[in-house]
């Protein structure tokens, strides 16, 4: 055989390789931690991606209990996608149980995270010296502040190029187009905000969840949780909450899809704030939900907030 008819055939097969359209057999598979990393995934890698989630809408990624069953998902997986800052504490048992060969992609590479603090309880004067007990811990909720899912796109769209060199082309033009959206919906957040009568923008919800979207947005976030779920919180730290609600007059408390509704409840009923809504925090909903994509969450979220703050 010629030398130029071996380049021919190499170039054709190369090009019948790339244009051929990715069958489901084909597509890299993708597993990600918890609801919100699948949707990001599913708009990066488009077609070319088969992406689940370990902890689905409407659960609690903090105090989740891996099964055999995601041990196979993770070992059949190309990649796995994870939050990282301490989210997934249950990850590292799982990666083991799968052979510890998983490349697992830290998708707040880069981010700046922010550290829990009891900065409202110095400002307001608590005297009784009481500290949380995770003063010092990292907070995991970064995609909280939408400017942060944009670095949690470049992770994604760079992994899925690494894992997938064929697709790479497609991955950054849906990665560019994704980020301009999320540019979009954060102009958006703080448009809606500025609707709140400042003196208004401050909550009550169960855990620590929204610190970034605090720092980003500027709606004080009071919380009887500390940065995870798996401890009850005290009888005291309730207590303390209930009379900050009144020296502070905070008009609304907000249940959160992954929380037991009954403590903010008990709270609203003993303070005469009223029940803001539902916020969405660590988790989508359902397709029929109402904050099926991040996107989705991220416009729900300010709506509900002005929606109980803007009326008395
Ligand atoms: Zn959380």
């Amino acid at each position: 055989m010629s030398i130029l008819l071996r380049t021919v055939i190499a170039l054709c097969t190369a090009v019948i390789l790339a244009s051929a359209p990715a069958a489901a057999q084909e597509r890299v598979k993708v597993i990600t931690s918890f609801s919100i990393l699948a949707d990001l995934v599913k708009n990066v890698g488009g077609e070319r991606v088969d992406v689940g989630a370990l902890v689905g809408p409407g659960s609690d990624a903090h105090v989740y209990a891996p099964t055999p069953a995601d041990a196979r998902k993770v070992a059949e997986a190309r990649l796995v996608v994870v939050n990282g800052l301490g989210f997934e504490g249950w990850l590292d048992r799982l990666i083991k149980a799968a052979g510890g060969k998983a490349t697992v992609v830290v998708a707040t590479k880069g981010i700046k995270a922010r550290k829990a603090d009891d900065d409202h309880d110095r400002k307001h004067g608590r005297k009784d010296g009481h500290k949380h007990e995770h003063d010092d811990d990292v907070d995991p909720h970064a995609w909280q502040n939408v400017l942060n899912v944009k670095t949690y796109v470049d992770n994604i769209r760079d992994a899925l190029a690494a894992a997938d060199p064929a697709g790479a082309e497609m991955y950054r033009a849906n990665a560019a187009a994704y980020s301009a959206k999320l540019d979009a919906l954060n102009a958006d957040v703080r448009a809606a905000v500025t609707k709140i009568p400042a003196a208004r923008r401050k909550i009550i919800t169960n855990h620590d969840a929204f610190g970034y979207f605090e720092a980003a947005y500027g709606i004080k976030f009071i919380a009887p949780q500390g940065l995870a779920t798996e401890s009850e919180p005290s009888a005291r730290d309730v207590a303390r909450i209930i009379s900050q609600i009144k020296r502070q007059k905070v008009p609304a408390v907000f249940l959160e899809n992954i929380s037991d509704p009954r403590l903010m409840q008990r709270i609203a009923k003993e303070t005469g704030a009223k029940v803001g809504g539902t916020l969405y925090s660590d988790a989508l909903t359902a397709a029929n939900g109402p904050a099926p994509t991040y996107i989705d969450m991220m416009r729900h979220n300010p709506g509900t907030l002005i929606g109980a703050l803007t009326t008395s």
